[in-house]
């Protein structure tokens, strides 16, 4: 295989601010909590939620598929996760978010998704806060069973709206030619994860949330090998201008 050049990496920091609860569901640890059926997934070193890098990426990536219209197959053995692969080096997803084939014509993704812990200040605030569960509230939700027309709650555990997270999300460039898109694609899917949700019960609710950005900076291949001085960009927090600015960065 051919090996993939660096020409720079761009790192993008900044918060994940919850605009309604967030229920990311983490394993079934087979212990029910006071009848808690719906848990969260928590960091097991402190017990706090996070948000893993993982979650993130999917959802991004199957929102931007959708965009594009791009052809799905099925990735596991029930057939019931699809998404997009294939191994078209110029592929707007594949190449940005990395694809598995099984010819062994992998690409790798070029971006990185971070898990997202909680800042401080919403560490505290939980911290103080009268909460159902460490960190999180409890939200009853009496779903009827549409086939026995009987009621059916459940308990979904969800971090309370106004909880920001600490993001980061790198780009590695290996394609100048490829740089400008894969920058608009990047954009692009944050914006329609603004317009839909993260994590699950979104149609009920759940998982709404808005980019703060903090900081870009552009850290090209002489920063690593020379010491040479990244370029930071001036943000003001909105993603919409995002990508032209960022695309300015590297043109010198
Ligand atoms: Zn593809």
């Amino acid at each position: 295989m051919e090996n993939k050049p660096v020409l720079g990496k761009l790192i993008i920091k900044g918060k994940i601010v919850l605009e309604t609860g967030l229920h990311i569901g983490g394993t079934d640890t087979g212990i029910a909590i006071g009848g808690l059926d719906n848990p969260i997934v928590r960091n097991p070193l402190n017990n706090q939620p996070y948000i893993p890098g993982s979650s993130l990426k999917g959802k991004m990536r199957a929102l931007f598929e959708r965009i594009q219209n791009k052809k799905l197959k099925s990735i596991d053995k029930e057939g019931k996760i699809k998404r997009h692969e294939c191994s078209d080096p110029n592929c707007e997803v594949c190449r940005l978010y990395g694809s598995v084939d099984k010819d062994g014509k992998n690409l790798p993704s070029r971006l990185i998704f971070r898990d997202s812990y909680l800042d401080e200040e919403s560490k505290e605030m939980l911290e103080n806060m009268e909460t159902d569960m460490p960190y999180s509230e409890i939200k009853s939700e009496n779903a009827i069973n549409r086939i026995t027309a009987q009621a059916d709650p459940r308990n979904i555990e969800r971090i309370p709206k106004g909880v920001k997270f600490d993001f980061e999300i790198i780009y590695t460039n290996e394609n100048k030619d490829h740089f400008k898109e894969d920058i608009e694609s990047l954009i692009t899917s944050m914006r329609l994860l603004e317009d839909d949700y993260l994590g699950g019960g979104g149609s009920r609710g759940n998982g709404k949330i808005r980019f703060e950005i903090k900081e870009v900076e552009y850290r090209s291949k002489d920063f690593y090998t020379e010491n040479k001085e990244s370029k930071k960009l001036e943000v003001d927090g909105g993603i919409e201008e995002l990508s032209n600015k960022i695309v300015g960065i590297i043109k010198d």
